[in-house]
């Protein structure tokens, strides 16, 4: 399966640009960018437990290498929870406060067995002809799937937890400091650099810890973070290229519903039984799930609509256009595996809800308890951020440098602020006043968002190299003297 299929044959439609964006100044910078997240992707720093200070290690090691100026933050030393911040001072007085790029070490865990098996060695191929690859998979599997900590380039991909989600844009940060110093561009403001830890557990030892802690050394008006990225008919439903900077994402309303009755044996109902209260709670809300999910459109919507003409009707498009609610557990029964013929006392069930910018959580939680219609079934709220969701305006130098930047690659797209469906470090920042956008200069197809947080996450070579020239390129437009 070659997920990137779609996006490598419409970047094969866009050469001329393509080609006028290569220069040979770049290809050594670019071949040592391979090779870091290479070896950063070899770096298991799955969470839990999320331990990164090897991954702290070697990112410390090429900012030495590269003379510049950071520090390492120690959160909590025994479960290696530490950031890194880098810095590249402005020339003499700085003009503006900093721009930040912001990127997470810590990675999510890996169903290893469900990664994609490596090709067949050549010989073996050969014996089975050239529809082989089949019934190669079906009858050995003698050979090892792909290795999510192997870093290795398969298909013009390199694989590895953490290629897209983003490992990828902590070595492309990397690498724009060190250009800039190499190039000895005058900048006007501090361009610093922060890898944290945690991000894939809420932050509160990572990003969260540095912002409560050690805000005043970076007190940005920027931050360009994970998030929106370019994409090819994900929010435009024709084949428009569309890269979409996030300036804010859904809330995050994490519930925990809690049914309690008689509990007994199981061949005399009791009449208050917690499972069937709880699932028939369950089945009025399920019934009536639409309208609770009904918001409007968000004024970041509405814009991205006007821009695109429609929307594309997808998972993506649909979480951005409402409030979601998904059941995402059931639990009850006592004993394990539970016994058939005992009625629990109690049931329990997850909701995992994310509301849109703006709404407020008091009057959902009131409508949806409404609609639950049963006081035996409890409702709490189990993680909700304290930090309020903010909208980042995109009248900024920062947006209009994304645009142009985008435009000088890929004069065709489209540039339009957009809503992330999914929660960020990006709100400990954008809570403190900053600017803070999720960027990620590449293009993926819709099916790639599969591979985030999935199984056979890779990045393709030629769309990585092309997104560490897209960010230096950026950052350099905001962060230079006039004269620099
Ligand atoms: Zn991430």
């Amino acid at each position: 399966m070659r997920v990137f299929g779609l996006a490598l044959v419409a970047l094969g439609l866009m050469l001329p640009t393509v080609a006028s964006a290569k220069s040979p100044e770049w290809d050594t910078a670019l071949d040592q960018a391979v090779g870091y997240l290479q070896q950063y992707l070899r770096i298991d720093t799955s969470n839990p437990p999320g331990d990164v200070t090897k991954a702290a290690a070697f990112l410390t090691g090429i900012l030495r290498k590269a003379g510049i100026n950071h520090e390492v933050f120690i959160a909590d030393e025994a479960a290696g929870k530490v950031n890194v911040l880098a810095r590249l001072p402005a020339k003499g007085k700085a003009r503006a406060k900093p721009i930040l790029l912001l990127n997470h070490m810590d990675v999510v865990p890996v169903e290893m067995e469900r990664w994609q098996p490596r090709d067949p060695p050549a010989f073996l191929r050969k014996q089975e002809g050239g529809s082989g690859t089949e019934s190669w998979k079906s009858r050995s599997r003698d050979f090892s799937g792909q290795d999510p900590f192997g870093g290795e380039i398969v298909d013009d991909a390199i694989w590895g937890r953490g290629a897209l989600d983003m490992k990828h844009m902590g070595i492309a940060g990397l690498m724009t400091l060190i250009r800039l110093k190499q190039d000895g561009v005058k900048l006007s403001r501090d361009v610093l650099w922060l890898a944290v830890c945690d991000e894939e557990i809420g932050g509160t030892m990572g990003a969260k810890w540095m912002a409560e802690h050690h805000y005043a050394l970076m007190d940005p008006e920027f931050v360009i973070d994970e998030g929106g990225s370019g994409s090819r008919g994900l929010l435009s439903p024709d084949a428009r290229t569309v890269f979409a900077p996030s300036v804010s994402e859904k809330q995050v309303v994490w519930l925990k519903l809690v049914a309690r009755g008689t509990g007994g044996h199981g061949s005399m109902p009791t009449g208050d039984n917690p499972v069937e209260i709880l699932q028939q709670a369950l089945a009025r809300l399920m019934a009536r799930r639409a309208e609770l999910e009904e918001a409007g459109d968000h004024p970041i919507v509405s814009e991205m609509r006007a821009k695109l003409g429609a929307l594309a009707d997808n998972r993506y498009t649909n979480a951005i256009t409402k409030n979601t609610i998904t059941l995402t557990s059931f639990q009850a029964g006592v004993g394990t595996p539970p016994k058939v013929n005992v009625i629990p006392s109690e049931a329990a069930a997850t909701l995992d809800c994310r509301l849109l910018p703006g709404g407020s959580v008091p009057d959902f939680l009131a409508r949806l308890k409404q609609v639950l219609g049963d006081e035996r079934v409890s409702v709490e709220v189990t993680y909700q951020p304290a930090e309020p969701t903010v909208e980042a305006t995109s009248d900024t130098a920062l947006f209009r440098a994304i645009e142009e930047v985008v435009k000088q690659f890929y004069p065709q797209a489209v540039v339009v602020p957009s809503l992330l469906p999914g929660g960020t470090d990006s709100r400990f920042f954008r809570a403190k006043g900053a600017i803070a956008y999720g960027f990620e200069p590449l293009i993926l197809a819709p099916e790639d968002l599969d591979l985030i947080h999935g199984h056979n996450e890779r990045i393709d070579v030629e769309q990585f190299r092309l997104m560490v020239r897209m960010l230096y390129e950026i950052v350099t437009r905001v962060a230079r003297t006039p004269s620099g």
